[in-house]
């Protein structure tokens, strides 16, 4: 089965009725669409609110832009010398090697420039120039494959590229942003295992998930061909109103992701892409939904609530905090500091008797 691109192809599926096609047009001829067979095995189809399809199913209030809502929400273009590279941080870079992915996810942050629309990869010319910019920054440690998704590059193209990042002495670690494990895991193979890990140099995958249902038995599999070929795996998750934004689902993703030995590292605040105001949640909301994991799960469980800030100023992780200065006069020196279960607590506490 091929993977449902249109509307119309939607229809057919049974995904959404036919009233709606005219609307989800008007999405199509904006934003790309695209639903992998894998991601289809997970929707419940009779559920108008699946959390799986709300990912993936175009919406008519796409069509909404607020005015806050920009075309590149965490500012790339500001920080991009060459093409394909993005060099925000001292120590690393993103190095954008293609436009399109095996899904499109309808929050996502970079839903301008990815798409078939778009060139498919970077041209040889520009891949040279960006290694070359590499090359020549001693202070370049990390180098982050993203895209677009990477995984959907041929393992002899991406061997060229991890080979070639392996060769640059002052890069130590090639990290790989994907989506392809849990919505295409048929694509990880051996072979593609081996060209991702750069000899000599640590590779690390980060899976983006956002919902337990994705971490499927084929995905799980896919996670665990990686993992037990010496390759690392963290995961980013972004909240999303109605999909992930209430305590037991969160707190069920990120066990299920540690459970698969996969290593909860960030989980995003809603970037303001263009027509994603239906599937943000107010910050409030995340730090009560970060607070509500405090505590109650392991510590291999948390991870970071950052936001990206707009402008390309970067990411800032945003709380919930539980430190403060002591409210009284007395205390001036001190910090009030909160216990999981909201007991307040005075830091340094009053000298120990003798
Ligand atoms: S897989 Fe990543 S880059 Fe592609 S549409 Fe989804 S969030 Fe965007």
């Amino acid at each position: 089965m091929k993977p449902l691109r249109t509307p119309a192809a939607l229809v057919a599926a049974e995904l959404v009725p036919l009233e709606r096609l005219a609307a989800l047009e008007a999405v199509a001829a904006r934003y790309a669409v695209s639903l992998t067979p894998d991601v289809l095995d997970i929707i419940h189809s009779d559920d108008p609110a699946d959390p799986i399809a709300r990912q993936f199913v175009p919406d008519p209030a796409e069509l909404e832009t607020t005015p806050e809502e920009r075309a590149d929400p965490i500012g790339d273009d500001a920080h991009s010398p060459v093409e394909g590279i993005v060099h925000r941080y001292p120590d690393r870079v993103l190095l954008k090697l293609v436009h399109v992915c095996p899904v499109y996810c309808r929050f996502c942050s970079r839903r301008e420039p990815v798409g078939p629309h778009r060139r498919r990869s970077l041209s040889r010319a520009a891949l040279a120039r960006a290694l070359d910019y590499i090359r020549a920054r001693r202070e370049i440690w990390e180098v982050i494959l993203t895209g677009g998704d990477p995984l959907v590059l041929s393992p002899r193209r991406l061997r060229e590229v991890v080979s070639a990042l392996a060769d640059i002495a002052h890069v130590k670690i090639v990290r790989v942003h994907t989506r392809v494990p849990v919505v295409a895991p048929a694509r990880i193979t051996a072979e593609l295992i081996r060209a991702i890990k750069a000899p000599g140099k640590a590779t690390y995958v980060v899976l983006h998930a956002n919902h337990p249902r994705e971490l499927s038995s084929r995905a799980r599999a896919a996670c665990a061909r990686i993992i037990d070929a010496g390759i690392p795996m963290l995961s980013q998750s972004v909240l999303l109103r109605g999909v992930n934004d209430d305590p037991d689902t969160l707190a069920a993703l990120m066990r299920a992701l540690v459970e698969n030995r996969i290593k909860p590292y960030y989980l995003h605040h809603g970037d303001l892409a263009p027509g994603t105001s239906h599937l943000r949640t107010t910050i409030a909301q995340g730090q009560g939904l970060v607070r509500s994991l405090h505590g109650r799960l392991s510590g291999l469980c948390q991870p970071a609530y950052v936001l990206d800030i707009p402008g390309g100023h970067g990411k800032s992780p945003i709380g919930p905090t539980y430190l403060g200065r002591a409210a009284s006069a007395d205390d001036e020196d001190r910090y009030e500091i909160e216990d999981f279960n909201g007991g307040r607590h005075l830091y340094p506490p009053a000298p120990a008797r003798r």
